[in-house]
């Protein structure tokens, strides 16, 4: 369970080994949702972090979806909103959680399978659309359009009721899981990517997949929504020895992820000014994160020695927005 006044919980996720990978371990998974780090050159300075749920590189997809995910998603059915992001450095398993693979599905098609069988259950009759962009040095890309090279990013807009919204973004209904992933495949090819020293694909933008679930009762609406988010990598552009381009990216990646950090931690300590505004996703989240929504941050790491300046760099982030 989350800690009373947690508005977000925050959840660790280490990921095994990968065969290329020599196994010297930086990080092991304690009870109580601890993760203890290890200094490899002073075993008296290991340091242990907290979460509200700490998962081994034995966890599997089902088993973090049933305990931490599930719940969550059941609360768009009351009209709310809810939020999932994974956050951490390039390999160190954020598109395996939040997307998965073919054989070991993640967090996306198990909460859009989730809301499909919600359906089926229900008397009611639900509207789902999905919309998919993503934001790449603070523009707004509609990943179910064909990628147009010369467009510079969607505007964001505020509404009568004062609502964010991306003004054009498509939105789709969908009627079936099939028709889901046949839309969401299409969409993935439409993203940025973008080759660095660390990993030729890794992603440099944000990817927010919104589900929206639509009904009424006589004359009565509701409306809830899920977020589900696949993070830029968070990095320390430093390390990757890039050109001038892709500092000025890495500098606007890494400044976005500093203000959804400090607006995790507004929210979670219940500070009076959170900083939606400092930047284009926490802006256009604004109204999923306050109020009465629930979210959670996946704080992914990998395992070994080659990553612990990262491991450090991510779990002091991850801390402070608890
Ligand atoms: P990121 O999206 O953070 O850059 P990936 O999700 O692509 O990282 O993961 C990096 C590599 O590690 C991939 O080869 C992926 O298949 C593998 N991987 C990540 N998490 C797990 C996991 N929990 N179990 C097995 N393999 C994983
Ligand atoms: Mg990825």
């Amino acid at each position: 369970m989350a800690s009373a006044g947690h508005k977000i919980k925050v959840v660790c996720r280490v990921r095994p080994f990968l065969k290329t990978e020599r196994a010297d371990d930086a990080v092991a998974v304690e009870p109580n949702n601890v993760l203890r780090v290890s200094n490899p050159r002073d075993n008296t300075k290991d340091v242990k972090f907290n979460f509200d749920s700490c998962y081994g590189p034995d966890a599997d997809q089902a088993t973090i979806y049933q305990r931490d995910v599930r719940p969550l998603v059941e609360t768009i059915f009351s009209g709310m909103s809810a939020t999932v992001f994974c956050y951490g450095v390039t390999g160190a398993g954020k598109t395996h959680t939040i997307q998965g693979t073919e054989s070991e599905p993640g967090i996306i098609p198990r909460a859009v399978e989730q809301i499909f069988m919600h359906q089926q259950r229900d008397a009611l009759e639900y509207d789902i659309r999905v919309s998919y962009y993503e934001i790449y040095k603070e523009a707004v890309f509609d990943l179910l359009k064909p990628h147009d090279p010369g467009f510079a990013g969607l505007p964001i807009r505020e509404d009568a009721s004062r609502k964010i919204f991306v003004a054009g973004l498509s939105e789709k209904q969908v009627t079936s899981y099939a028709q889901f992933e046949g839309l969401y495949q299409k969409a993935s090819g439409n993203r940025r990517t973008a080759s660095t020293k660390l990993n030729n694909h890794s992603s440099r933008s944000h990817a927010i997949l919104t589900v929206q679930v639509q009904w009424g009762e006589g004359a009565r609406t509701w409306c809830g929504r899920l977020h589900l988010i696949d993070l830029a990598g968070s990095e320390d552009n430093r390390r990757t020895e890039n050109g001038k381009d892709r500092m000025a990216e890495s500098s606007a990646i890494n400044r976005s992820l500093f203000v959804l950090g400090q607006v995790v931690e507004a929210l979670n300590t219940g500070s009076l000014r959170v900083p939606y505004r400092d930047s284009k996703m926490t802006r256009i989240l604004q109204d999923s994160l306050g109020g009465e929504s629930l979210g959670m941050m996946v704080v992914n790491v990998a395992p070994g020695e080659a990553f612990l300046q990262d491991t450090n760099n991510t779990l002091n982030f991850a801390t402070k927005s608890r």
